[in-house]
């Protein structure tokens, strides 16, 4: 990257219509036509792969892109789930392949096949807990790159007071594990939502400290968000991120 306003043009989190809660019409060719009308130059494709998921739809979805015309720099990765501490649905063949790992430890609205590990009570406090029980235990993956939309609170699922009621010192050991792990947080579009921002800015603020980096990406399941990285600009601002607080994959091989 060459310049502060680098992180403009990538988008890290794109899903194809190989996740099931993404539209059919979110083919690579397509993704990257749209993400290129966007002024995107580094995308990242990934798919969620749940606890019931065939990883093979990663090799697909690599498949189904059309051949690289060097304007754009296409990387390939996954969004794995943490379906506990201690369990994820990271595989040695997905390290291998991929040119990052992504994991999400907070996909707990996909309890309909009860595989990801929930809180053990709706109370906002052993919420909170669990949201951080299980960040942190991201954190601690030497083979993850990303930890997707930290903290974020699914709409309908739990109080948005739970994150509230976690303090810097909670989440302070959580940070460092993901520093010295060399694992990003992601900025997304989720990060920005109303109820959510104020406790975000405190979390990053105390990623930049650490020196953790920020990856971005729009969690599009739909060609019209892709590449809408505009929509973070205040964020980025207002954390005052530079250039060297962002991450950029390398391919699969390149040194992280
Ligand atoms: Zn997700
Ligand atoms: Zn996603």
């Amino acid at each position: 990257m060459t310049n502060s306003d680098t992180y403009l043009q990538c988008d890290f989190h794109v899903h194809t219509r190989y996740s099931p809660c993404a539209q059919s019409d979110m083919l690579p060719g397509s993704i990257i036509e749209a993400a290129k009308e966007q002024g995107i130059k580094y995308l990242g494709l990934v798919d969620h792969i749940f606890g019931f998921t065939d990883a093979s739809i990663l090799k697909s979805a690599r498949k189904d892109c059309p051949p690289d015309d060097g304007s754009i720099e296409v990387f390939f990765g996954c969004e794995a789930d943490v379906l506990s501490v201690g369990k994820t649905t990271v595989t040695q063949e997905m390290m291998d392949a991929l040119d990052y790992i992504m994991v999400s430890a907070n996909h707990f609205h996909n309890d309909w096949l009860k595989l990801v590990d929930l809180p053990e009570s709706d109370d906002p406090q052993v919420v909170g807990k669990h949201f951080l029980k299980m960040f942190n235990y991201a954190a601690s993956l030497e083979y993850a790159d990303v930890i997707a939309h930290p903290f974020y609170v699914m709409p309908g699922t739990y109080d948005i007071k739970s994150i509230y009621l976690l303090t810097e010192k909670d989440i302070a050991p959580g940070i460092e594990a993901a520093a010295k792990n060399k694992v990003a947080v992601e900025i997304s579009r989720r990060a920005i939502t109303q109820e959510h921002v104020e406790f975000m800015l405190m979390f990053y603020r105390l990623c930049k400290e650490a020196g953790v980096k920020f990856s971005v990406g729009s969690d599009s399941h739909m060609l019209s968000t892709v590449g809408q990285m505009r929509l973070l600009v205040e964020m980025v601002e207002e954390l005052d991120l530079r250039q060297e607080d962002f991450w950029l994959p390398r391919k699969n091989g390149g040194e992280r």
